[in-house]
């Protein structure tokens, strides 16, 4: 493939230790200038934002070198797989926006080829078939401490073991009465060197082979021969399989075929997040949740409904950097990330989200003002603009007025003025309140001189609030979210308590009497806001016509920023 090197230097920003080997491995040609990486999950439940970490690295690698990135699912345990986690992660990692082409894999394509390769080292009198149970075999495997003994059916002929291994696959076992193993060393520091397993019997049906197998490999033994098959050159793992590294190259050494690079780099963890596919699948069983794409999880879909852009999360996950040390990063670095795409894209609106009425007394009874407003103030180059009505009756949010503001209070109260945002400024006169002594209603007086937000006397106020007009609202629902778990680190817990007690009983708050302008009538499921003054909305699915939910994706206030400032 005659492509392109670029030159990588230490200083280049987001360079990585594994760019540099690759970089490396184009000077020298090991691969005859290839590069091939996969990235290769298993359908066992949805794509997080950990899997954004690799599905990253693998395709930018790739593409940065002018080669190709394939997808492969390892579907090797039909008892935890499934379509709807294929076809899930399909649509993920389409949206994060990368493209495999006709590169779409699956281990299980290669089933065939892997029993005849099992084949091949039963003759080599490299593996054999052991009728130890599970535990047996945990037992006999020893410790980091202890060398392991070896099964009293290691010396099976190589006749017997091919007769055992073939009847396996026939069905004539019921599950768990039979493996095959491979003979390598069960004295060797490193346990998956001790007689590893290859493959188990599973009566059980495969989400894409059927009925047609009945021994299943295991990831062990599917892993390095799948990308071997695939010619993949850089097989970029996380850091747990760093051990079965010398596993992977003993099964490719001996059936003496292309043999990639491994190499292995630490895993993306979040503070106050669960990233582990099994907990999530417990919290979405469990009813925690209400799926996989509730706004709360931090799988790529639950992300996308809570209205993260695609770009936010590649530039976090890029930012993050690749390293060779697991360290936990602060999630609001993501939200930092997802706040400055936000910043720079997203439409402005206004929205209230706890309503409370306005009577302006001075302003006449069927007059209806429309300010035009920019929908885009942030970016100078566009001057797109929306139609704001404006009339006597208006609302605001609840917490915009007290009648008892304390020192500092610059928002609406008794005798004070503010300014409407884009319109006039206001002063509080009264309020009405019903039986139970609740303000229901707050009386107010306008300054005709103060359209636009100013005065011919330049008097100055303090406070800007938000308003709609109330003859003019869409109603909505609004949903807030907070963080799902209360502890930094979810998985600290009390002994016999598992990750759930952490959850957080408060991360959900929906507002069913949200209002918004009434320019956001017909807006589409994934579009995203910035609500003045409230943070950055995307309108949820469970949208209705004539009733658009929106989910607040992050705050304004950046965490991440401060502490990125006070550290300079
Ligand atoms: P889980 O525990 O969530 O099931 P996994 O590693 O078993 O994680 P896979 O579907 O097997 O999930 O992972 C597919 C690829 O994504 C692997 O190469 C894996 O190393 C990588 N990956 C998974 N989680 C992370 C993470 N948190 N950070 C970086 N890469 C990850
Ligand atoms: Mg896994």
């Amino acid at each position: 493939m005659g492509q392109e090197t670029k030159t990588i230097t230490a200083e280049t920003p987001t360079s990585n230790f594994i760019r540099e080997i690759v970089a490396e491995d184009m000077v020298t040609g090991k691969y005859e200038g290839r590069v091939h990486t996969r990235f290769p999950p298993e359908p066992n439940g949805y794509a997080t934002i950990g899997h954004a970490k690799s599905i990253w690295l693998n395709f930018t690698i790739a593409e940065e070198f002018g080669g190709l990135c394939n997808l492969r699912f390892d579907d090797t345990n039909p008892t935890k797989e499934e379509q709807e986690y294929v076809d899930a992660f399909i649509k993920d990692i389409r949206w994060l926006g990368f493209d495999w082409d006709d590169r779409l894999f699956y281990a299980s394509d290669y089933f065939e080829q892997l029993y005849d390769w099992a084949v091949q080292l039963i003759k080599q009198g490299q593996a054999y078939v052991d009728d130890l149970s599970a535990e047996e075999i945990r037992e006999y495997r020893g410790t980091l401490t202890e060398p392991g003994r070896g099964s009293p059916y290691r010396n099976r002929s190589i006749e017997e073991n091919l007769d055992l291994f073939e009847r396996m696959r026939a069905g004539e076992f019921p599950d768990g009465a039979r493996v095959l193993r491979a003979k390598i060393d069960m004295a060797s520091p490193n346990l998956t060197l001790r007689d590893p397993v290859m493959y188990r019997i599973l009566h059980t049906s495969h989400h894409r082979t059927g009925d047609k197998w009945c021994i299943y490999p295991l990831y062990d033994w599917a892993h390095g021969q799948s990308d071997s098959i695939e010619g993949i050159t850089h097989s970029i793992c996380t850091l747990e399989f760093e051990n079965n590294r010398p596993l992977y190259d003993w099964f490719l050494d001996q059936l003496g075929i292309y043999h990639p690079q491994q190499i292995e780099f630490a895993r993306l963890n979040l503070n106050y997040t669960v990233i582990s596919k099994r907990k999530l699948l417990k919290l979405v069983e469990a009813g925690y949740v209400s799926g996989w794409d509730d706004p709360r999880m931090p799988t790529l879909s639950g992300l996308r409904r809570r209205g993260y852009p695609p770009a936010a999360i590649r530039n976090f996950v890029s930012q993050t950097g690749v390293s060779k040390a697991n360290s936990v990063v602060d999630v609001a670095m993501l939200e930092h990330a997802v706040r400055e795409d936000l910043n720079e894209h997203a439409p402005r609106a206004m929205a209230v989200l706890r309503p409370l009425r306005v009577v302006v007394e001075n302003y006449p009874e069927d007059q209806v003002e429309w300010f035009d407003m920019p929908i885009y103030p942030q970016d100078r180059s566009r001057t797109e603009t929306r139609q704001v009505p404006f009339s006597r009756v208006l609302v605001i949010e609840q917490e915009d007025f007290t009648e008892n503001p304390p020192p500092k209070y610059y928002r609406l109260a008794p005798g004070q003025e503010v300014r409407l945002l884009g319109a006039y400024y206001l002063t509080c006169t009264g309020v009405e309140k019903d039986a139970t002594g609740r303000v229901v209603e707050v009386r107010c007086i306008y300054d005709p001189e103060s359209r636009g937000g100013q005065t011919p006397d330049g008097r100055k106020v303090r406070g800007t609030i938000h308003w709609l007009s109330a003859a003019h609202v869409q109603p909505a629902e609004v949903r807030l979210y907070d963080r799902l778990f209360n502890n930094e680190n979810p998985n600290i817990v009390a002994e016999g308590e598992d990750f759930t007690a952490n959850l957080n009983p408060n991360s959900l708050e929906v507002l069913a009497e949200a209002l918004v302008e009434p320019a956001l009538a017909n807006v589409q499921v994934g579009n995203r806001f910035q609500f003045m003054r409230q943070g950055y909305f995307a309108v949820d699915p469970d949208s209705t016509p004539g009733r658009p939910v929106f989910n607040r994706t992050v705050g304004l206030k950046d965490t991440w920023a401060k502490i990125v400032m006070s550290s300079e």
